[in-house]
């Protein structure tokens, strides 16, 4: 298998331009299918790239791998990094937690679970308020879920503004002993000045120690423009995305990330007050990427390329003794990746091989071909080639199915692998890459 020689090359250099370029490829496309906003895209894969090109590759693993390892740690780290960003809860009692963002994000949901979690972990006395006026029942949806989580929420008073009732909030925080006071306000179904200003003065009035956007994970792409919104009007301490539990691959979170600057501290998976849970961005990052599709790609790759295999022809090129039986287990071998084209366009090599034969379309079809011609040859057709004159060449391509033509055509390239291998001997393996193989 070539791709087992020139891999094994790479493998003790570092990641060139092109390995790099191929799996950015890639990853481009399952970011944005994982609904990352395209600048966020470009900006990260610019810096993976910068990150990558050059580095040494370690023997165990192939260049695919490796770039496919920088990308995951890349994200995890643009993610937030390891390890959950705790809340910040650490002003002097009560301590205002502001639930800030569009209208059915799940603020007031959060609220209640939020106010569950610090009851029953942190052990502290919440008290849940909702500044919506705008819905009618919206005060009534939380002081249920505030019964339901075991704590208490602010008296409704009606005809209050918002910031009216935050400031009773806090004040009813104060004079009760509450460690927490978390403000759920009201959303709009759209970014509006309004919605902003209503939010930014109640932010003035109580001081919030956390200020969290409650995103849902689902929006995508839209979610980039409320975070952005929300964190030039009011300032983002912190992102809660929501509906997690859902299809959505987490795009959103790299561009929350990305655009607020504010870590994703908390996530929502279910409408039950107990589905709350730490960031996980390692999780997330594998979302992102949809490992079935890159990681995949590249463990299928390893599998199913039988490494002993790939190095036994290795030792064989090298020792100039690559035999047409040799050929047929390479195209074996590559017959089980699926998708030929692809594959080959990332075999350093294989690109000469495709001039040789002057078929740009090298494909499957060619391959199976080559495989039912070598396998009407008798054996010693196979180990020494120059015996086969044009009777053989008859009787082979009536045993394959195939052409004399054909036949001829399997010759003439594997005529250029050998001659190219030779020249790979004497060059050694610096040479060749100088001559522009890798
Ligand atoms: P608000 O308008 O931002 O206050 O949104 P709500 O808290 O009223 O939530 C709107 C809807 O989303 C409700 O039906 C919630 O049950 C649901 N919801 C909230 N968070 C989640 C979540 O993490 N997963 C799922 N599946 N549903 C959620
Ligand atoms: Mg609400």
């Amino acid at each position: 298998r070539l791709s087992g020689v020139f891999d094994g090359l790479a493998k003790r250099g570092a990641l060139s331009e092109a390995d790099v370029m191929e799996a950015m490829r890639e990853v481009r496309l399952a970011m944005l299918d994982a609904d990352v906003a395209l600048p966020v895209v470009k900006d990260f894969v610019n810096k993976v790239r910068e990150r990558a090109v050059g580095q040494e590759v370690l023997d165990s693993i192939s260049p695919g791998q490796a770039v496919a390892k920088i990308v995951n740690d890349a994200l995890i780290d643009a993610l937030g990094g390891a390890g959950a960003v705790p809340l910040n809860l650490s002003a002097v009692p009560p301590v205002p937690v502001l639930m800030v963002g569009l209208q059915g994000s799940g603020k007031t949901t959060t609220s209640g679970k939020l106010a569950l979690r610090l009851r029953e972990r942190d052990r502290k006395k919440v008290l849940l308020a909702s500044l919506d006026t705008q819905r009618p029942a919206a005060q009534l949806q939380l002081a249920q879920l505030a019964t339901q989580a075991g704590v208490v929420s602010l008296p409704i008073v009606a005809g209050q503004t918002p910031v009216e009732i935050a400031r009773r909030a806090m004040e009813t925080g104060r004079r009760e002993g509450y460690d927490v006071v978390i403000l759920d306000t009201a959303g709009r179904l759209s970014i509006d000045e309004a919605l902003m200003d209503e939010v930014r003065q109640i932010r003035d009035v109580v001081n919030p120690a956390e200020t969290l956007l409650v995103v849902d994970a689902m929006t995508g792409q839209d979610a980039v423009n409320t975070a952005k919104s929300f964190n030039e009007a009011v300032g983002v301490s912190g992102v809660v995305m929501t509906r997690m539990d859902g299809d959505a691959r987490g795009g959103a979170a790299l561009s929350m990330k990305a655009i607020t600057g504010a870590p994703i501290k908390l996530t929502g998976s279910g409408e039950k007050l107990d589905a709350l849970e730490e960031f996980h961005p390692e999780r997330v990052a594998g979302r992102i990427l949809g490992l079935g599709d890159i990681a995949g790609l590249v463990e299928k790759a390893a599998d199913t390329l039988d490494h002993e295999e790939g190095e036994r022809l290795a030792k064989r090129m090298m020792a100039g003794k690559f035999d047409l039986d040799d050929y047929a287990s390479q195209i074996r071998q590559i017959n089980k990746l699926g998708s030929i084209s692809g594959i080959l366009g990332m075999l350093p090599g294989m690109g000469k091989i495709k001039e040789a034969i002057g078929d740009k379309d090298l494909d499957q079809s060619i391959l199976k071909r080559h495989l039912a011609i070598i396998s009407s040859m008798t054996k010693g057709e196979r180990r020494a080639p120059s015996i086969i004159k044009a009777s053989r060449k008859k009787r082979i391509a009536a045993g394959s199915g195939t052409t004399v033509q054909d036949v001829n055509k399997l010759l003439k390239q594997f005529d250029m692998m050998s001659s190219m291998m030779k020249r790979f001997n004497k060059l050694g393996v610096k040479g060749l890459m100088r001559q522009g193989m890798s």
